[in-house]
């Protein structure tokens, strides 16, 4: 059963107005913020944002700002986690306290810990794990600005850091939420559609096997605006899959180039 936080803090997080909401449609049938049911938030990517990790990405998805950062393949401390015929997949997802509103304590609660276990069963299925056994993969993504749907925008920068580190992979792996708001299937929840729509259903996808990897649903949803919601999702899926797809395109031939262009000065 999808419970409803506080309005007032709802309204607080999205917008000075303390007033409470009448609807999270408009007169003339759009969203508060101006979107179409099945439009996306505005979506910036970067590939390759932090030095230290061996790969990263930073993903801003509306007004979330989320940075992913992964290490590996390493060797795995301590040993004894080691599994014998695959890597060991870490996932870490934390939200800065500077991240939402009300101050978040810097200590890892209970849905940082379920949303780092959800994560990492979303992107796993997209790593060869079994070409690195007794050995660690750690992908760590640090939420620094909220605004509905975390996790999904998450799963997608992460995906991308793991390119960026080289980790061989059957695919990206892409998030999107959809949702039912004012009893009608919308894609890509805001914060303030999230808390108080009828129904919140994040998915992964990956996306050229077509495999779905995370889906979760918090709401009550007919079968038939199940069926229309997972429909959606997958299309949102694959707009942002287009977007990461061009982002790695863009940076490694940039990166390309580069090398061609050094190469090129060490011969003269
Ligand atoms: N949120 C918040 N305080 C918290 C946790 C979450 O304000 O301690 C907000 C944040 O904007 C987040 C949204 O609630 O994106 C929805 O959280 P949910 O647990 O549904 O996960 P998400 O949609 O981010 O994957």
């Amino acid at each position: 059963m999808k419970k409803k936080r506080s309005v007032r803090r709802v309204n607080s997080v999205t917008s000075s107005r303390k007033e409470p909401l009448e609807s999270l449609l408009r007169k003339d049938g759009l969203r508060l913020d101006g979107r179409g049911l099945d439009d996306l938030r505005p979506i910036r990517m970067e590939v390759g944002v932090l030095d230290n990790a061996d790969g990263s990405a930073y993903i801003e998805h509306g007004r979330n700002k989320i940075v992913a950062a992964v290490y590996g393949p390493r060797e795995l401390h301590p040993k004894h986690l080691a599994l014998p015929d695959k890597a060991l997949v870490r996932c870490e997802y934390r939200m800065a306290t500077f991240s939402v509103e009300e101050r978040k304590s810097p200590a890892p609660g209970r849905r940082e810990v379920e949303l780092s276990k959800v994560i990492r069963e979303s992107l796993e299925p997209a790593i060869f794990v079994y070409k690195y056994p007794r050995a660690t993969i750690d992908i760590f993504i640090q939420i620094l600005q909220a605004d509905g749907g975390t996790r999904c925008a998450g799963v997608t920068a992460a995906a991308l850091a793991l390119a960026d580190a080289g980790v061989p992979m059957r695919d990206l792996v892409v998030g999107c939420a959809v949702g039912k708001i004012e009893g009608k299937v919308a894609v890509d929840l805001s914060d303030v559609e999230d808390k108080l729509g009828d129904g919140d259903m994040p998915i992964a996808l990956m996306p050229t096997k077509k495999v779905i990897t995370l889906l979760q649903c918090d709401g009550n949803l007919t079968p038939e605006e199940f069926k229309q919601a997972l429909e959606k999702g997958i299309v949102a899926c694959e707009k942002i899959y287009e977007m990461q797809r061009d982002v790695l395109i863009e940076r490694y031939s940039k990166v390309r180039d580069e090398v061609t262009e050094e190469q090129r000065e060490e011969e003269e």
